[in-house]
């Protein structure tokens, strides 16, 4: 339990640069990336917003509306003022793709985008392969900074290589890019706060250069990230053995999860219910963006002890074939 360097342990920052960027990239060859381990996704948002307004005193984030509310705090508490762009199409319930593309080619040329890279929450949206080509394009053309935000990479597929798309897509496009990574949801080590940020630099002296700054802002902090889940994360991955155990894990908890969406689906069509419930299993990932009004989740709350944020955001997590039936009896009382 000795302290960590700075920048954390230089293992488990390795593993977690090659689920991010491929295990063969050239760009960690070419030690283009500044990383540094983060207190979970959460920390590697908040330096990275420090960061921006360290270095880029005057600009702005763009934050997709609806988005994780923590997002709000963070950049807020950086003090980085902060714009919103079209995501989530109530109506659809899906992307409101031509909204959001519109916003991006509205935004002041330079200006920094946050991005889930999958599995989106609350809402459980991602753009399709063809759309963030599409995305990727439009940041290009106008100079922005993409950030992502990868706190569920392997929830959504349930394959941690296919969630990473989106940032594929960005990397073939040349793009410069910060990504925030977390072991909270697919190594379950909540509680350990463990996680990674990176930023894409020009070449490697930039990236020893935007290294040592992130951690002349993680020094006063917190000195140094804590050691306990990057042991584990770093053992489990640098081990071919463990880490093909733990692709299958969460493989098995996407598959479940998304297991769930179909039967809660099934049983709401199976009850007559005559609203479309096909937004469930097109929508990925953890949540389920339901389209119950605040009413509707008090009555559930009261009625049924049925517990979900007032957005109708339901956990997924918690859903499993022992109160999946109860859960559509419910849902379907409150929106007859
Ligand atoms: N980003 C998003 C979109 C999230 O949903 C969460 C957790 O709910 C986080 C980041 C951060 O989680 P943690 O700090 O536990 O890694």
């Amino acid at each position: 339990m000795e302290y960590l360097p700075m920048g954390g342990s230089v293992k488990m920052v390795e593993e977690t640069l090659k689920l991010a960027y491929g295990e063969n990239s050239e760009l960690i060859k070419e030690k283009r990336i500044a990383a540094v381990q983060a207190l979970s996704g959460t920390g590697a948002c908040r330096l990275f917003a420090d960061f921006q307004k360290r270095f880029c005193p005057d600009s702005q984030i763009y934050i997709p509306v609806p988005t994780w509310a923590n997002h709000h705090n963070i950049w807020r508490d950086a003090q980085v003022p902060q714009k919103t762009y079209h995501y989530y199409h109530p109506e659809s319930k899906g992307l409101d793709f031509a909204a959001m593309i519109d916003d991006i080619k509205n935004a002041p040329n330079g200006s920094f985008f946050l991005l889930h890279a999958c599995a989106h929450n609350p809402t459980g949206v991602d753009p399709s392969e063809e759309q963030w080509r599409e995305i990727s394009h439009h940041i290009k053309a106008k100079g922005h900074f993409a950030f992502f935000d990868m706190a569920y990479q392997g929830f959504a597929s349930g394959d941690p290589e296919k969630d990473a798309k989106a940032i594929r897509i960005f990397l073939e496009d040349d793009h410069h890019i910060g990504i925030a990574q977390s072991y909270a949801k697919n190594m379950g080590l909540y509680g350990q706060r463990i996680g990674c940020l990176s930023v894409l630099c020009e070449d490697e002296k930039q990236a020893v250069a935007v290294k040592s700054q992130l951690q002349q802002l993680a020094r006063p902090m917190y000195s140094n990230p804590p050691v306990h889940g990057a042991l584990i994360v770093s053992t489990i991955l640098s081990d071919p053995d463990l880490k093909k155990q733990w692709l299958k894990e969460v493989k098995v908890m996407a598959d479940r999860i998304i297991g769930m969406r179909t039967a809660l689906r099934g049983n709401l069509e199976k009850l007559g219910s005559p609203l479309s419930w096909q937004h469930i299993t097109n929508q990925i990932g953890m949540f389920c963006y339901s389209g119950l009004t605040p009413e509707q989740v008090d009555r559930l709350t009261n009625e049924f002890h049925i517990y979900m944020t007032r957005n109708g955001r339901i956990s997924m997590a918690g859903v499993t074939t022992g109160n999946v039936e109860y859960l559509a009896n419910a849902i379907h009382e409150v929106t007859k």
